[in-house]
């Protein structure tokens, strides 16, 4: 074993195999088919978006400043990351490879000439 970290592929692999082993564990896959995993992953986003409810744009701007702010966000990104995995697991879906075609789809959605600064959607650019 080395001191250098893992590449980014070996961390992805290293995470989705740990959260499907704690699935498995807990005989949780009979409940993950994709409907349930859909409203997890949306439940999860609620209650990172519940963390800014009431907040005006410019305080949820400085929120990141605040340790126990961050770590609840932390947790929040965290659960709806897991139930990326999970759902990509059950898709066969490489959630890495996934990204990194939707980024370049979104790149030709909005070219930098076109899109920079401003925030309309690719359709009306
Ligand atoms: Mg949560």
């Amino acid at each position: 074993m080395t001191d250098s970290p893992a590449s980014g592929g070996d961390r992805y692999a290293q995470l989705r195999d740990a959260m499907i082993a704690f699935r498995d564990a807990r005989d949780w896959r009979q409940f993950h088919d994709a409907k349930n995993l859909a409203e997890g992953l949306s439940l999860e986003a609620a209650e990172l978006l519940e963390i800014f409810l009431w907040k005006s744009t410019d305080e949820s701007r400085v929120m990141a400043a605040d340790p126990a702010v961050r770590a609840k966000v932390s947790e929040e990104v965290a659960d709806c990351f897991l139930f990326c995995v999970l759902m990509a697991d059950a898709f066969g879906i490489d959630l890495i490879d996934a990204a990194q075609k939707k980024i370049q789809i979104n790149a030709q959605k909005y070219p930098v000439e076109k899109s920079r600064g401003r925030r309309d959607k690719y359709d009306t650019l």
